[in-house]
């Protein structure tokens, strides 16, 4: 077999596969299947070795194989074991402590405190937790943010190891529960950060136990260390510093928002991610100086190998670059030892060793990132570049020795005695050592030519992966990494050396950084400058499971064909090309309906975190946003520039999840950032129909959505209290506000919030926005008042008690309250006063902050009713049948 590595590694991966996402797999962690499976392993070691002795190859091989799966199941079985009784979310669940007041914790800081841009973060491995007097054994990770005011005092003095008490209201990392939302909670949990806080004051830190400085709390400190030292090379250039932080020690926390869209944009954020590509040019940096220097290939193998296990040490997010260092490892390891390993089964290896120690790992989408890129070079790339451009760069080594031509294939002789010919031919035009140059160029040709079919196989093999989790499609890619590929090449060599010189004298660390600072500005120039463009990126929904199987298969038999030469061969192999290039395009383009059901009126509250959205489907398929949410600068240390932007983060990967790429419609209730900031992201992301605001109000936030929509040529409308009207088979009114009332004021308030009535059929909907009291009580004192009931009530301002009024109440009488509201938001939300209201009007609540994403639909008789977070003690489906009374029959029939 000639890829026996990578067919180990398949076999053990869909063990872990198995393991990990079959129906009942859960199960598998129970003692006796346990059991079952290391008796299936040992049963099929012993067969494979007796059907080896007899010379059945096949047989054995495919029977180790089978060994293979059964060990990925296995360990992943054995990595799902339950976790321990003192894990601090178990301790949670089964309500040992609540975190509702803050707690005195003994934690121990597992890594160096990280500057940040604006404060300090701390993660800490917890050791025990002071709850009703007692002291609790715990285990799991706390990340403690500090954002010390201006005239606060400065952080506490402590390093890794170190053990301390911590005065601290620890909560669960915020995440958004919807359909197709990253899940942040879960990645963190992958991290080992189960909980997070907030420092409200340096005195609440009281150091117990200094730690001694082990050899790796030495390597972290150098860590902290080399990133001031980026700084000081880089005093005045922020935006260069921050990315050479990343680009060197892999910490991206300097780099904001706009600078990590503008590298997505251009399909160059892999450079700002220490992997496989900086290991590359680390190594070969290493490599190149150990042989001017001329060590020995072992001598410099082993230096390389030393080097990159301090690089692995001192890079912050370690996975990539361990994965990356390990491959390269084996391939060093494997050059020295034994013949040269195929690149695929030198990934292959890294890959089972990794799996080997945490099966886990598979779910890991950085990890099938890596894989998936070295699958594409070793498995299409390599062997495109050995069919076209290799042996012709390969047959210039040497080409003035006419007795080496013999050593080639003739077609390559032919091409060096070609060549010959054209120097021996331009020196009699222009000097001989001009001519002389040709074959050089001639060699950058080619080697600028294998980048750019190395970077065309990485975008189109990545592109599914890139469109399901990024939700984008970059057209510059090939152009761009172009330039920013041989940058990073030169830039992490120069970075080091720049880095290493400042360490030693700094004004030799700042001679040294000055290519490095033009290497890194032009770097950022291409960038921005390809950003730019408005067509060079767009986003996408995923493409159905069956395209991305399709693609891959395509891509596999593809690789699987390169290698042979015969006419059948070359047959095949432009069938799967062409079937991987389809594939490839349905993509890119996504074809594909968007999923609803027709006939039925649908509402979505999605979990935005504090803050309004909702996604309204009418019965014939049109479309309706209303707010979008917005980052929530509630919580010190997380205000503007890195909270989340639940508009990007939420609604966005909501809204692909079920394949939508248009919006019809597009509503604002009012300019209060909770409802309007994360609409930028939607007016970037999808193509919008129309925008519908309230009355002209003066505020930044409309100011700013406005000038998105006017930019993007999608039509403004001013919406206000009117008749109803037919909204694409169902009936919709603006209930409030009336524009005479709040037209040109300025600042907005939730008074201002437009207030939307849907009918269908016998069911009706009420969604109010942020109203208060005094609205809803001229909304009350208005004629009709059968307008305002409602089977279903998005509860007003996220369930504030001025809001929501018995009197409102009793108008409405809905069946369902929504509130959307953010988990632990600092306001009190949903006010305990309107819970009570709510219950004595026997209201059945859902809440986004407990129950994630709730979706109602109708078909104009029956409500259903599901939740994100399945919760079994509320109902999943009402059918309640009401006639209509007789006016609605008649609206209905129009
Ligand atoms: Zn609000
Ligand atoms: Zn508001």
């Amino acid at each position: 077999m000639k890829l026996p590595a990578v067919a180990l590694a398949a076999s053990f991966c869909a063990g872990i596969a198995l393991g990990l996402w079959c129906p009942g797999a859960d199960q598998l962690s129970s003692s006796r299947v346990l059991w079952l499976l290391i008796a299936c392993a040992v049963v099929g070691i012993a067969v494979s070795f007796a059907l080896l002795r007899r010379g059945a190859l096949f047989v054995s091989a495919t029977a180790s194989l089978a060994v293979w799966v059964v060990i990925g199941t296995l360990g992943a079985a054995i990595a799902q074991q339950p976790p321990p009784q003192d894990f601090v979310l178990r301790v949670l669940q089964e309500k040992h402590i609540d975190l509702q007041v803050p707690l005195g914790w003994r934690v121990q800081l597992t890594n160096e405190p990280l500057r940040l841009p604006w404060g300090w973060r701390y993660d800490l491995a917890l050791r025990s937790v002071e709850f009703q007097g007692e002291t609790l054994r715990i285990s799991g990770g706390l990340r403690l943010n500090y954002a010390p005011r201006p005239e606060a005092a400065s952080p506490p003095v402590v390093h890794i190891g170190d053990i301390f008490s911590l005065l601290a209201q620890a909560r669960l990392p915020q995440t958004y529960r919807n359909p197709g939302t990253f899940d942040r909670r879960a990645y963190l949990a992958q991290q080992g950060i189960d909980l997070v806080a907030t420092l409200r004051a340096p005195e609440l830190i009281d150091p117990l136990q200094h730690a001694r400085l082990t050899p790796s709390g030495r390597l972290i400190l150098l860590r902290s260390k080399l990133r001031d030292e980026v700084d000081d090379l880089c005093a005045g250039l922020p935006d260069q510093a921050a990315v050479l932080r990343a680009m060197l020690l892999g910490d991206r926390s300097f780099i904001d928002r706009r600078e990590s869209t503008d590298f997505q944009k251009t399909g160059v954020f892999h450079v700002l991610v220490v992997a496989g590509l900086h290991v590359a040019a680390f190594a070969t940096f290493l490599f190149w100086v150990g042989r001017k220097l001329r060590f020995s290939v072992t001598g410099t193998s082993v230096s390389i190998l030393l080097a990159l296990a301090v690089y692995v040490a001192l890079v912050e997010q370690r996975p990539p670059v361990l994965r990356a260092s390990l491959m390269a490892a084996v391939v060093l390891v494997a050059s020295c030892f034994f013949r040269r390993l195929d690149l695929l089964n030198s990934a292959a290896v890294a890959a089972l060793i990794l799996l080997v120690a945490n099966p886990l790992e598979l779910r890991d989408s950085s990890f099938q990132l890596s894989f998936l890129a070295m699958g594409c070079i070793g498995g299409l790339g390599v062997p495109w570049l050995d069919r076209t451009v290799q042996p012709y760069a390969k047959s210039l080594r040497g080409w003035a020795d006419v007795t080496r031509d013999a050593a080639h294939a003739p077609k390559f002789a032919q091409f060096r005695i070609d060549l010959r010919g054209v120097v021996s031919w331009s020196s009699t035009l222009v000097p001989a050592s001009m001519a002389r140059t040709i074959p050089k160029m001639l060699g950058l040709i080619f080697r600028f030519w294998e980048l750019l079919l190395l970077t065309l196989v990485l975008q189109i093999g990545m592109l599914p992966v890139l469109a399901s989790d990024f939700h984008r499609i970059t057209l510059s890619g090939p152009a761009v990494n172009l330039i920013a590929v041989p940058l990073t090449g030169l830039i992490v060599p120069l970075g080091f050396l720049a880095l290493l010189a400042g360490l030693l004298w700094h004004p030799l660390g700042a001679l040294a950084a000055m290519p490095l600072h033009w290497a890194t500005a032009l770097l950022l120039h291409t960038v921005h400058w390809f950003a730019h463009f408005s067509g060079s990126s767009y986003r996408i929904p995923a493409a159905p499971a069956w395209v991305i199987l399709a693609f891959f298969a395509s891509g596999i038999l593809l690789a699987a064909c390169l290698p042979y030469r015969s006419a059948r061969a070359r047959r095949l192999a432009f069938t799967f090309a062409a079937a991987l290039v389809s594939t490839a395009v349905l993509v890119a383009t996504y074809p594909f309906k968007p999923r609803w059901t027709p006939d039925r009126l649908e509402l979505n509250a999605l979990d935005v975190g504090q803050g309004d959205s909702l996604f309204l489907i009418s019965p014939k398929g049109r479309t309706l946003l209303i707010d979008g949410g917005g980052a929530f600068a509630g919580f010190p240390g997380e205000s503007g520039h890195n909270s989340p932007d639940p508009g990007e983060e939420a609604v966005s990967p909501y809204l692909w999840s079920r394949g939508f790429k248009r919006i019809d419609v597009v509503a604002l209730t009012h300019a209060h950032q909770d409802h309007a900031g994360g609409l930028v992201a939607v007016l970037e992301n999808f193509a919008v129909g129309a925008l519908w605001v309230g009355p002209e109000v003066s505020a930044p936030v409309l100011q700013k959505l406005e000038e998105e929509a006017r930019a993007r040529g999608v039509p403004v409308v001013h919406q206000g209290g009117g008749e109803p009207f037919n909204w694409d088979g169902a009936q919709l009114q603006f209930l409030w506000p009336h524009s005479s009332d709040n037209a040109n004021r300025s600042g907005a308030t939730n008074d201002d919030s437009l207030v939307l009535h849907l009918r269908y059929g016998n069911r009706s909907v009420l969604l109010p926005g942020d109203v208060e009291q005094q609205s809803e009580r001229e909304m009350l004192n208005e004629d009709a008042l059968e307008d305002l009931r409602a089977d279903v009530l998005k509860v007003g301002h996220h369930g504030s008690k001025n809001s929501t009024t018995q009197a409102f109440l009793s108008e409405v009488r809905p069946e369902i309250g929504i509130i959307s509201v953010g988990e632990d938001n600092p306001y009190g939300h949903p006010s305990a006063e309107l819970l009570s209201r709510l219950a004595e009007a026997h209201v059945r609540i859902l809440r986004t902050d407990r129950d994630g994403a709730v979706q109602v639909t109708t078909d104009g008789r029956n409500l259903n009713v599901s939740c994100f977070v399945p919760c079994h003690d509320i109902f999943q489906t009402i059918s309640v049948e009401r006639p209509a009374p007789k006016d609605q029959q008649h609206d209905q029939q129009q």
